[in-house]
């Protein structure tokens, strides 16, 4: 992969309509219509993978805020092949319609995020369970989102803190078994030892629609010790 100069395509009477940076952003986007350039993806799926100027990975952002990004000309610069195409207004003198190329990787002018400060992933239930493969850590066993409970290995009557240290994804069954002890005093052993995701961890186990370049560039950025690498 390499940087292109990201491309912002619209008519050349210097007004691209609905693309025009002083539009309002509700307004911005209120007509455009999104396609994508391979069959295989879908467009209300897709995740563009922002990042700052110096390459330094931010989070996920849709399509409309991607859009936004390319049509201020805040876009740096790109990798990989554009995705998806938006198409927005006609202009009344040339007849030609505006469109934008979104490429999979958007690095954007602005706001940077500081060298070597890397972002704590939110502790939520979603980001749990996906963490640990949707499986209960004390039976080994798969379970839908609905199943599944946060439990804390330390109970919180015990001291024990809500961290992602300390929480395991457990379907109800053994969370209820396990009740208000510790592993040992349940002997329930724990199939494995919870961790704090780094964000780059975080944002490949957070989207089920990662693109081969996304992911690609997601993987060289991974910590070495990291359960994902393979
Ligand atoms: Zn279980």
């Amino acid at each position: 992969m390499e940087a292109d100069p990201a491309q912002l395509h619209s008519d050349d009477s210097g007004n691209p309509a609905l693309f025009d940076s002083a539009t309002p952003d509700g307004q911005l986007l209120a007509d455009s219509v999104v396609s994508s350039i391979s069959p295989l993806i879908r467009p209300g799926s897709v995740r563009f993978l922002s990042l700052d100027a110096h390459g330094r990975v931010l989070d996920w952002i849709n399509w409309q805020d991607a859009t936004c990004l390319y049509a201020r000309d805040a876009v740096a610069w790109t990798l990989g092949d554009p995705c998806l195409t938006v198409r927005g207004g006609t202009n009344r003198l040339t007849g030609q319609q505006s469109f934008i190329e979104l490429h999979p990787i958007v690095a954007s002018r602005g706001h940077a995020r500081a060298a070597g400060l890397s972002p704590t992933p939110s502790l939520t239930n979603q980001a749990l369970f996906a963490r640990d493969d949707h499986l209960c850590l004390y039976c080994g066993q798969q379970f839908s989102r609905q199943l599944l409970t946060r439990d804390h290995v330390l109970p919180v009557s015990k001291g024990g803190r809500d961290t992602w240290e300390n929480v395991v994804s457990a379907c109800f069954h053994c969370n209820s078994r396990k009740a208000n002890r510790t592993p040992q005093q349940a002997h329930m052993p724990l199939l494995a030892v919870p961790y704090r995701p780094s964000w780059i961890e975080h944002l490949i186990l957070s989207n089920r629609n990662i693109l081969a370049d996304q992911m690609a560039f997601l993987k060289t950025h991974l910590p070495k010790r990291s359960r994902l690498s393979a």
